[in-house]
């Protein structure tokens, strides 16, 4: 009997769907999982009729798959990870491939390119976006470690891709844990545009009194405009337009306000902080999910905490409201996307990844969950101009920015008027107006310093370091 092509372990949500994938590209597979239950169920399943076989144990599963072997892993990431390398490491040969497709922290997989290397095995960290649909369909990947080790798998992750007008979302990110980077940022962004959509939602229901179907409205005309046509605007509106089958009633409006996180958003402005990136937006998101998952808290304060609210919604029920929120939500996304890049920039230099922003652009632009038009003018941007210092410099991007900061002002100052927490949105108003101000407060910042520290400062007028003894 012929062996199979491709190796998947871990039959969970992501796995299952995959696998089929590779199999409907012509690439015989076999599948591997903890649980056995769930390989058999799977197998007299959705893979009935399948060009896939199973495995009861991982010496088995190495047996049936042709050499070099190519193993795709995905399972929970952290200690699951290191578990199957350690138990799978004794049956591998030279040159075998192992890929991680999990959303891996990128440092662990640094370490684990650099282990598995070193036994000869090929080891590539792999960031996966599109949820189970997209990994179906075709999800947009971000496969990083050394480049030959990519090229053994490149025309199966291209045939396995989304497709978009120019190419497979799928390219070879750079070395070490640069993939896993890369995709920790594409979420850090994800979280960044969740929270956007959301206060948006929260400001139309609170201030203008719209329900769940006027709302959707909204979402529906941005989907179809080049600023914020986009899978997370498309499938708010799906949320939106929901019926609870229990009762009929909007669906949204009974489930707890209280987001979960798994991690990357976190590692994202970590990351951020750590290399000198400043991403306000996303960490706001950030912040607002772990205020969210207070409820108790809020609970307890709504009945001693009183809001300032003058009272008056009447900015929320004008004609111009709607319009004052698209740019609101255009330039709060814009700056989403340009915070992530300028973090991956950082990082590229910092790790020495060489990270292309043009072709990162290219495979977000299908498959992923954070997937837009916008990304279309990301990617012109960076072949327009590869030493662009940041998004928001870029022509479009700043006439965006020009055209439409009066009404994400008019916004975040009405929201706070109203009481209305707007995290992401005033976020990106401070992020936008500090960006555009050359001369900000910091001097007294640094004169505070030097007086109790002897921090030191610099001048406007001269080169070198200062001190004042400040306090006679
Ligand atoms: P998951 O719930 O994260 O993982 C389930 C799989 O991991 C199961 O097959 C489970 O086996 C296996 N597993 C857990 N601990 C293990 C261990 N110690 N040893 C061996 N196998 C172990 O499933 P998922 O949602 O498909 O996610 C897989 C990876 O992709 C994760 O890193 C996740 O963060 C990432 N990811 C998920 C999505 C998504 O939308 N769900 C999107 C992108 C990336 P058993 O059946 O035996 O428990």
């Amino acid at each position: 009997m012929s062996k199979a092509h491709f190796g998947l372990i871990g039959l969970g949500v992501m796995g299952e769907n995959l696998v089929l994938n590779a199999e409907r590209n012509g690439f015989s597979s076999v599948v591997y999982n903890r649980t056995f239950a769930k390989t058999e169920e799977f197998l007299n399943g959705r893979a009935k009729g399948k060009n896939i076989e199973g495995a009861i144990d991982l010496k088995e599963f190495v047996e049936k798959l042709d050499r070099p072997r190519r193993i795709l892993m995905m399972v929970k990431a952290g200690n699951p990870i290191d578990a199957v390398i350690k138990q799978i490491s004794p049956y591998l040969e030279q040159g075998d491939l192992l890929i991680d497709g999990g959303n891996s922290l990128y440092s662990d997989t640094e370490r684990r390119v650099s282990e598995l290397e070193k036994q000869s095995f090929g080891y590539i960290g792999m960031g996966v976006s599109g949820g189970a649909k997209g990994a179906y369909e075709g999800p947009s990947m971000m496969p990083g470690g050394t480049r030959s080790s990519y090229d053994q798998i490149e025309s199966l992750l291209q045939k396995m891709a989304a497709q978009v007008d120019d190419g497979p979302c799928v390219t070879y990110i750079g070395p070490g844990g640069s993939g896993h980077f890369v995709k920790t940022v594409h979420n850090g962004i994800e979280y960044g545009i969740e929270q956007i959509l959301s206060e948006a939602y929260d400001l139309m229901k609170r201030g203008s009194g719209d329900s769940c179907k006027e709302i959707a409205e909204l979402f529906a005309y941005w989907n179809s405009t080049e600023e914020l046509s986009s899978y997370l605007v498309e499938i708010t509106q799906q949320c939106l337009l929901t019926k609870d089958p229990l009762d009929n009633t909007d669906l949204v409006e009974n489930i707890m306000d209280k987001a979960g996180q798994k991690g990357t958003g976190l590692w994202t402005v970590v990351s951020a902080l750590k290399l000198g990136a400043a991403v306000p937006t996303i960490y706001a998101s950030l912040n607002a999910r772990v205020l969210s998952s207070m409820k108790s808290n809020r609970i307890r304060a709504e009945k001693i905490l009183s809001n300032p609210k003058d009272g008056n919604l009447e900015f929320f029920k004008d004609s111009q409201f709607r319009e004052y929120l698209t740019d609101a939500v255009v330039l709060s996304t814009i700056s989403s996307y340009a915070q992530g890049i300028d973090i991956l920039q950082l990082a590229s230099k910092e790790h020495n990844y060489d990270l292309n922003m043009q072709s990162i652009a290219q495979i977000w632009k299908g498959g992923c969950i954070i997937r837009s038009t916008l990304l279309k003018r990301i990617q012109e941007a960076y072949n327009n101009n590869g030493s662009l210092i940041s998004l928001l410099l870029d022509p479009w991007f700043s006439a965006q920015i020009n055209r439409r900061l009066k009404g994400l002002s008019l916004i975040v100052s009405n929201a706070a008027l109203a009481g209305i927490p707007v995290p992401c949105l005033s976020s990106t108003l401070d992020y936008l107006n500090s960006y555009r101000t050359s001369r900000l407060p910091q001097n007294l910042v640094q004169a505070m310093r030097d007086c109790f520290g002897s921090h030191g400062y610099e001048r406007l007028d001269k080169e070198g370091s200062f001190h004042t003894d400040w306090i006679d």
